[in-house]
């Protein structure tokens, strides 16, 4: 039996008519770009989180840019980011001309928590941007009221692979002073192509961020600023708009394979589960990471039985070549280091059956009691 990680083909055939429709739709009207679709789509995400506005934009990465850059960040700033992360985070960061740094994040949620932020008590640190990494929500609340040096720096958050994850019933979306996410292909809300989107109650900032992506236009040929060509297209738009219907049936089955797996994974010597969430927080299980000492062996073992598996992420982000020319030392980020020499992805996908999952579970089962 094979199991790929994700299963977009079978995702995109459950609901073949309603995306064919929808494309069919936009080439019969021919306005692939600031027609009404992305309003459509951006209005209707505003309403799924909760959020006063949602500026679409190209991806994920020009998301981070926009809000960032319409916040003021420049030459000179500085901005905390997770050791692992992708790279997205940091590399958003550097287009605006501030600098990335790198802090360690906490063991068990692998998140960074408020605490982490101690060190950095610089009046150059402007802005932090915890990531939901894997789905599970980052203590944005923490965050906002801790009342450390970086109390007054502005909070972003990173929800690119967490659509839809909340607290306190309270989408991620709307607890940072802007968030951004991702629709890449992969997510758990996912376009034909590259897509992305700022999310935000604050309504001059969000005039910002949608001027500023379409050539920093007032109107068609008045140009406020210099801005960018990051727009969302209309394609996208219309595919995402029908996607988003069936987002929560979506991640209520993430929910249901990673309660699965924790039921049947549970109580094995060497291996480590992903964390309990905390009462009131809600996780959609963009990936299920699993940790142990022979990840390798174990990824292989996998491998051989059909198991597709991937690592998020194999390299802490401070000691990837780009940045080599800091002289980062690992010894800052422990626990990023030892979580990527540990961490597992394992396949978890809505359209994943139950014989999918029993083969990925014997197979690790039988791993570890060989
Ligand atoms: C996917 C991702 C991004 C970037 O998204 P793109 O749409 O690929 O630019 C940013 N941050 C995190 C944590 C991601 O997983």
């Amino acid at each position: 039996m094979n199991v790929p990680f994700i299963d977009l083909g079978k995702q995109h055939e459950s609901i073949r008519r309603e995306i064919d429709g929808a494309i069919d739709d936009c080439i019969r009207h021919s306005a692939f770009i600031q027609g009404t679709r992305v309003e459509g789509f951006e209005e209707a995400y505003a309403t799924y989180c909760g959020a006063r506005r949602v500026i679409g934009c190209g991806n994920g990465t020009d998301a981070l840019f926009l809000a960032l850059k319409c916040l003021g960040l420049q030459a000179g700033d500085r901005v905390v980011v997770p050791a692992n992360t992708f790279i997205a985070t940091a590399e958003a960061v550097s287009m605006t001309g501030a600098q990335p740094v790198f802090a360690d994040v906490d063991p068990v949620t692998a998140n960074l928590v408020p605490r982490s932020l101690l060190e950095w008590d610089q009046p150059e640190v402007k802005a932090v941007i915890p990531v939901h990494l894997y789905g599970l929500p980052a203590d944005l609340p923490g965050f906002r009221s801790f009342q450390g040096p970086l109390g007054r720096r502005w909070l972003l958050g990173d929800a690119a692979q967490a659509h839809g994850a909340s607290i306190d019933g309270r989408d991620v979306a709307i607890l940072a002073d802007v968030s951004t996410v991702s629709f890449f292909p992969g997510k758990n809300l996912g376009a034909l192509g590259d897509a992305g989107a700022v999310i935000t109650n604050d309504d001059s900032l969000a005039d910002a961020m949608a001027s500023f992506r379409n050539h920093g236009r007032k109107s068609k040929y008045t140009h406020d600023v210099e801005g960018v060509n990051m727009r969302m297209d209309e394609i996208q738009a219309a595919v995402l708009r029908v996607k988003l219907r069936h987002l929560p049936r979506w991640n209520e089955i993430r929910r249901q394979l990673a309660a699965r797996y924790a039921k049947k994974l549970s109580g094995i010597p060497g291996l480590t589960l992903p964390p309990t969430v905390p009462a009131g927080h809600v996780a959609v299980y963009h990936l299920f990471v699993i940790e142990t000492d022979q990840r390798d062996d174990l990824a292989q073992w996998l491998s051989q039985r059909g198991i597709a598996t991937g690592i998020h992420y194999p390299v802490p982000l401070p000691l990837q070549p780009c940045y080599a020319h800091r002289h980062l030392n690992p010894s800052l980020f422990p626990v990023a280091v030892e979580k990527s020499r540990r961490i597992l992805s394992l396949p978890i996908f809505p359209e994943m059956t139950r014989g999918q999952q029993d083969h990925v579970v014997e197979a690790v089962l039988s791993f570890l009691a060989h």
